[in-house]
């Protein structure tokens, strides 16, 4: 890359300390112009840090205090010389300095630039690029440890096993088209149907795995049903005001929408449509039975809560139908307080779901509640594999697209067509896979990758 990049790493806003980063090639002689070390020994090392001053070159003026790291290419993220000013967290001072390396050369990077360039240079793949996101984005412990597991490039490793299985049947094939004048010999075709079913079904694993590994992305899809007064923003509170619940909170696309996150066993509960359930009394009435279908067939499960302290009523029954089919968990609420000769609870013994009784006034079986969604979705089973899971949608449609392609060139076999157009097929499902980790993605797919990112990393 010719030129140097600049950018304020840290999130906005004052904070203990603020960096910011530059990468390329001028990076130490542009520090040079605008930095004062204390000590005056000009020489660089890397992964060395010096201590001074940031001045203004034009009129010396100090414009903080600072600790400036060095880090020597190729020994760096992105592969070139690369400094991070430390400086006092505080937006006016790192802007000015952010001004000063503007005006001594350094161009304003682009979001994600950084890590574009560690791509670029060879640092890491697009696979592993992508799970730079992914981690910062992560909402869950599990989240994280998968999005690790794609930095490390885990996923590009188990990519390329299968393109190399794929190139050993391509070169068997390829003999086969460039040699005619020989028959095709059967065995050749024996073969090749035998390791492209072997591949096929890598390839169909690790598709499915998109399923347990869209729970870790997405979080469990979440919505409390429950009568008026059958406790629903209770529950809710209950397990929103436990410090170890709230992951946070991100405004949705209308007012209404606030999605929340908790954590559950190391795992996010995304729960939906929570602002519906805090304003709306009744959420069957006011939101109507058409809209609460519709969230149910939206959701991954559904807690539905009952009032202990009363009778099963009309609205009751209602949200017992929605449920019906569902994945729900059934909530007996108030059972602090619950109503002598009640027998809700068999009542809805039919339904063959599981059945809690809790108070959410009292904040009393809430880990029995956490303990039947750990269950549900057999969370211990996802959370303890060391398989590899898909988290990343564009990673999944590549790797369908690969698999149809294998499965089109054993059917061209099959139907004895000529094994030139077997060989097109087989290519393709590499060069499919060839767009996960980047080798070959058009310049178009990296930048809707990189564009994602924040600023400055
Ligand atoms: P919502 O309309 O379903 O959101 O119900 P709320 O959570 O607002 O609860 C309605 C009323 O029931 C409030 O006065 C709560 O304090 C009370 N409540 C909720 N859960 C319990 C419980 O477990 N025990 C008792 N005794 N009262 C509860």
């Amino acid at each position: 890359m010719e030129n140097t990049i600049v950018a304020i790493s840290t999130a906005a806003g004052n904070s203990g300390i603020g960096i910011i980063r530059l990468s390329g090639k001028n990076s130490f002689e542009i520090v040079k112009k605008i930095f004062v070390p204390k000590n005056k020994q000009q020489e660089i090392k890397g992964y060395s840090i010096k201590y001074g001053n940031i001045i203004n070159p034009e009129n010396s003026e100090i414009i903080d205090e600072v600790l400036v790291s060095y880090f020597i290419g190729p020994n760096s993220f992105t592969r070139e010389d690369m400094c991070e000013i430390n400086t006092h967290g505080g937006m006016v001072v790192e802007r000015k300095i952010l001004d000063i390396c503007l005006k001594n050369g350094a161009d304003l990077a682009e979001p994600g630039e950084f890590t574009k360039r560690a791509f670029l240079n060879g640092r890491i793949d697009l696979a592993q690029a992508e799970s730079v996101i992914d981690l910062i984005n992560a909402k869950s412990d599990k989240e994280a440890k998968e999005s690790i597991k794609g930095l490390k490039g885990e996923l590009s490793e188990k990519i390329g096993q299968i393109e190399e299985k794929i190139t050993d049947v391509m070169v068997n094939i390829e003999v086969v088209v460039d040699y005619p004048e020989y028959d095709i010999d059967e065995m050749t075709n024996k073969e090749a149907l035998e390791k492209l079913a072997i591949i096929e079904n890598m390839l169909e694993e690790l598709e499915h795995s998109f399923d347990k590994g869209k729970l870790i992305r997405d979080g469990i899809k979440t919505v409390i049903f429950g009568k008026p007064n059958a406790g629903k923003s209770s529950l809710l509170n209950a397990i929103l005001n436990e410090d170890r619940a709230i992951v946070s909170e991100i405004e949705g696309t209308t007012r209404d929408s606030i999605e929340e996150y908790i954590n559950v066993g190391g795992l996010a509960l995304k729960l939906i449509d929570t602002a519906g359930v805090r304003k709306t009394d009744n959420i069957i009435e006011k939101i109507g039975v058409d809209k609460s279908k519709k969230l149910a067939e939206e959701s991954d499960l559904i807690i539905a809560i009952f009032d202990l302290s009363k009778d099963l009523e009309e609205e009751d029954k209602q949200i017992i139908d929605i449920i019906r089919n569902k994945n729900a968990i059934i909530v007996l609420n108030k059972v602090d307080i619950k109503k002598e000769n009640n027998d809700i609870e068999n009542q809805l013994t039919d339904l063959c779901k599981p059945i809690i009784k809790m108070s959410a006034l009292k904040r009393e079986g809430l880990e029995d509640l956490y303990n039947e969604i750990i269950k549900i979705f057999s969370l211990n089973e996802i959370l303890n594999s060391n398989d590899i899971l898909i988290t990343n949608e564009r990673h999944k449609n590549q790797i369908r697209k690969a698999k149809e392609s294998i499965k089109e060139g054993i059917e061209a076999i099959k139907n004895s067509m000529p094994i030139d157009i077997s060989s097109i097929h087989i290519k393709q499902a590499l060069n499919e896979l060839g767009e996960i980790t980047g080798k070959n993605a058009s310049e178009d797919i990296i930048n809707e990758i990189f564009r994602k990112f924040c600023l400055g990393k």
